[in-house]
């Protein structure tokens, strides 16, 4: 069935140009920024009641991966999207830069760990992405080496799907400009200077390179078993929209019901 974020998934096996999709956009919903967080409130009360019962239910295992630029808002989403879930069942991974330890590894071995149990879902901000994206980017290994990480991902999304996991990629789009704004305000807003790290600027200069990187990336890896969908998010409100309804979206395919129990202890007493 055709949904109204179909917009936005990365098509397999054909390519990508980030430069079609408006990071502004915020049309393919009906409503303004009041209605559309109202929809938000609305899908997040439903994800709690989807979350708990694939908690209780131990069947399904969901698996969301974000990534973006620095700055796109990856936190913000995390925070808005998944508000009001219970933290039990619901895990945040975050992967900085590998440490020597990791490195010692091939580039999955740090994120199977992180893949999520029966009835969990997961959330990784960022991941084995990086290895196709700023080891690509910075030349952290070579083409060869980074090239054919793209059948590997490809291997390990599907095994993943095969053995029961439901998976949802979400690249936040926003502009260089919006970029820019963000960044300005973490050195002058001091509650957030704490976001503030001096690498992110000489990264922007790399703006260009990790956008065709981008491209690449999902172009190769957007399978069925596996989307990929580019959000507009230089506007939060339209972001956190669109990642709800297609995360809920997901969830609700999967026929989620909250166990009945044993009928057998109907007009039980207590005593
Ligand atoms: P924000 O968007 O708020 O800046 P962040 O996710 O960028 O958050 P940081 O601590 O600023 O968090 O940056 C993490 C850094 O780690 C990024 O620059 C990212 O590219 C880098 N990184 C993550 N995985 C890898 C990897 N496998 N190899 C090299 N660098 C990596
Ligand atoms: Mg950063």
């Amino acid at each position: 069935m055709a949904t109204k974020f179909d917009r936005y998934r990365v098509p397999p096996g054909k390519g990508l140009r980030l430069s079609d999709i408006a990071p502004d956009e915020t049309k393919a919903f009906d409503g303004d920024k009041d209605q559309a967080r109202a929809r938000t409130q609305t899908l997040n009360a439903r994800l709690e009641e989807l979350q708990e019962a694939l908690y209780a239910e131990g069947r399904h295992r969901v698996l969301v991966v974000l990534q973006a630029m620095d700055a796109g808002g990856k936190d913000g989403t995390i925070r808005s999207v998944f508000e009001g879930v219970n933290p039990q069942g619901v895990k945040v991974a975050c992967f900085k830069q590998p440490t020597r330890h990791e490195l010692a590894h091939d580039f999955l071995w740090r994120v199977h760990p992180h893949t999520p149990g029966a009835g969990e879902i997961a959330i990784w901000n960022r991941s084995h992405y990086e290895d196709v994206l700023v080891a690509r980017v910075r030349d952290l290994v070579p083409e060869t080496r980074w090239r054919r990480r793209y059948e590997h991902i490809v291997a390990f999304e599907k095994m993943l799907a095969d053995e029961g996991t439901t998976i949802r990629k979400v690249f936040l789009h926003i502009s260089k400009d919006e970029q820019r704004k963000r960044l300005q305000e973490r050195i002058d807003d001091p509650k957030k200077r704490w976001k503030w790290h001096p690498a992110d600027l000489d990264e922007r200069r790399w703006w260009d390179d990790y956008q065709r990187a981008y491209e690449e990336a999902m172009a190769a890896t957007s399978t069925e078993h596996a989307p990929w969908y580019v959000v507009p998010a230089d506007r939060n409100w339209y972001r956190d929209l669109v990642v709800s309804e297609l995360l809920l979206d997901a969830l609700e395919g999967l026929g989620i019901r909250l166990p009945e129990g044993d009928p057998g202890i109907a007009g039980l007493r207590v005593t």
